[in-house]
C-alpha cells in the first residue's frame, strides 16, 4: 500500500488541503482529511504540493521534441516525465498508407510489450481532411477521392485501438468512411478538423459520435459572407453545441489561440467543455514574421504555423497564465474533460476506484512527480 500525505488534492471543483490518498494494487482506494494511515504503508509526502489526476494528453504527434513513430518509447518516458499518465499517440494525414501502417506497427509492438506504460490508444487525424486547411495543398497524399481500398487495411489495424477519428466532414465521400469506422469501432468519437464544413454538416456526424472540435480556431474554416457581415464557420458550430468539447492548443503567446478567445471559450464552453492538448509536432521551420520569440510553437517550411514544441504541462502553464485559470481548472481541462470526451472511465479523476494515476505539481504547474498505477516513475 501506498500512502499520499500532506497532499492538495485537486477535485474537479475544488481543493481539499492537508489530505491523503491510499492506493492499492495500482488502484485509489481511499482519499481525503484525517485518514488512517495504516502501519504497513509506504508513505510518501507531497509537501503541501497540488495533487491531480494524472494528465491525459489525446492529442500530440511527439513529446515536445521527437516523432512518437520515430521513437516511441522515448515518447512515453518523456511525456511520464511532464506528468501524462495517458497519451493518445495522434497519427496525421501527412503519412502515407504505408507509413500509416509502418507506424501503427511500430507503436503497437512496444506498447504490447509494455515500453510504453501510458499508451492508451490512438487519434487519428485523418486521413481524410480539407487540403485547404492547413494541410499541405500540393503534397497531401489523400487529397483525391475517399475510397474503401485505401482505409481499410489502415482501420483494420487500429480497430481496438483507435479511439478518436478526425475528419472533414465536407469532404465527399466521407460519410460511407464515418459508416465503416463506426460499424468497426461502435465507440469511436469523432471530431471536425481542418475543415471549412457548415454547421449542418457538423451536426448531421453529431449523432454518428462527433464530439470533439479538432484544435478549436485553428484551421477551422473562413467566415464566407456578405461584405463587412461576419459569417459562420467551424467555429460557430462548436461554440453552439454545447454537447462538442473545444481542444486548445495553449501556447505561450496565445498564438494558437488568442488569449482574448481563450477567455472567451472559458465562458461559451464552460469548464466542462475545454480540453487542453499539446498537438506537439516536430517541424523546424523559420518563425513567421511576428512570431520570433514563440518558443514553443513549430513553424513548417510553407510559412505556417504548424503544432507545438509543448507537453501537456506546458499548456496548463500557459492556460493558467492567458486565463487566471486555478490549478484546479488545468487539471479537469487537461485530465478530467479529455478523459471524459474520449469514454476512459478510470482515469481523469482522484476517486475511489479509479486508477492510481497522479500528478503532482507547483503553483506553476511545475510537475514535481509522477504517479502511474501506484507507482512513482518520476
Ligand atoms: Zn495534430
Amino acid at each position: 500500500m501506498l500512502a499520499i500525505i500532506n497532499a492538495t488534492l485537486c477535485m474537479p471543483d475544488h481543493f481539499i488541503p492537508n489530505a491523503s490518498i491510499l492506493i492499492e494494487d495500482g488502484v485509489i482506494v481511499d482519499f481525503g482529511k484525517k485518514l488512517e494511515i495504516p502501519a504497513c504503508a509506504e508513505v510518501f509526502d507531497a509537501q503541501g504540493l497540488y495533487v491531480g489526476p494524472g494528465l491525459v494528453d489525446i492529442h500530440t504527434h511527439a513529446d515536445g521534441e521527437t516523432w512518437f513513430y520515430d521513437d516511441p518509447v522515448k515518447c512515453s518516458k518523456r511525456l511520464l516525465d511532464h506528468g501524462v499518465t495517458t497519451v493518445l499517440p495522434t497519427l496525421y494525414y501527412s503519412l502515407n498508407k504505408e507509413q500509416f501502417l509502418e507506424a501503427i506497427d511500430k507503436i503497437d509492438s512496444f506498447a504490447e510489450k509494455g515500453e510504453m506504460p501510458n499508451f492508451a490508444g490512438y487519434y487519428m487525424e485523418g486521413p481524410y481532411l480539407n487540403p485547404n486547411f492547413g494541410c499541405d495543398r500540393e503534397n497531401n497524399p489523400w487529397k483525391g477521392p475517399i475510397k474503401k481500398e485505401d482505409y481499410e487495411e489502415i482501420l483494420n489495424k487500429v480497430s481496438k485501438t483507435a479511439k478518436v477519428w478526425a475528419l472533414s466532414p465536407e469532404r465527399e465521400g466521407n460519410m460511407d468512411f464515418v459508416r465503416d469506422v463506426k460499424a468497426k469501432i461502435p465507440n469511436i468519437v469523432f471530431t471536425v478538423a481542418h475543415s471549412e464544413a457548415t454547421p449542418d454538416q457538423i451536426e448531421e456526424l453529431m449523432p454518428l459520435g462527433l464530439k470533439i472540435g479538432t484544435h478549436h480556431t485553428n484551421a477551422t474554416g473562413t467566415l464566407e459572407s456578405f461584405p463587412e457581415c461576419r459569417g459562420v464557420c467551424v467555429d460557430e458550430a462548436v461554440n453552439y453545441n454545447s454537447d462538442i468539447y473545444a481542444e486548445l492548443i495553449c501556447d505561450s503567446m496565445g498564438i494558437h489561440v488568442h488569449p482574448y478567445n481563450l477567455r472567451l471559450l472559458t465562458k461559451i464552453k464552460g469548464k466542462e467543455k475545454i480540453i487542453l492538448i499539446s498537438d506537439s509536432c516536430v517541424y523546424d521551420g523559420p518563425p513567421i514574421p511576428g512570431c520570433e520569440e514563440a518558443f514553443d510553437i513549430c513553424f513548417d517550411w510553407n510559412g505556417e504555423i504548424a503544432g507545438s514544441k509543448m507537453t501537456l504541462d506546458i499548456s496548463c502553464r500557459n492556460m493558467m497564465v492567458h486565463t487566471g485559470a486555478s490549478v484546479c481548472d488545468v487539471f479537469r481541462y487537461a485530465s478530467t474533460n479529455p478523459a471524459k470526451a474520449v469514454g476512459f472511465t478510470d482515469v481523469g479523476q482522484i476517486k475511489k476506484g479509479y486508477l492510481a494515476n497522479l500528478t503532482i505539481v507547483d503553483q506553476w504547474f511545475n510537475v514535481k512527480n509522477t504517479i502511474l498505477k501506484g507507482e512513482i516513475v518520476k
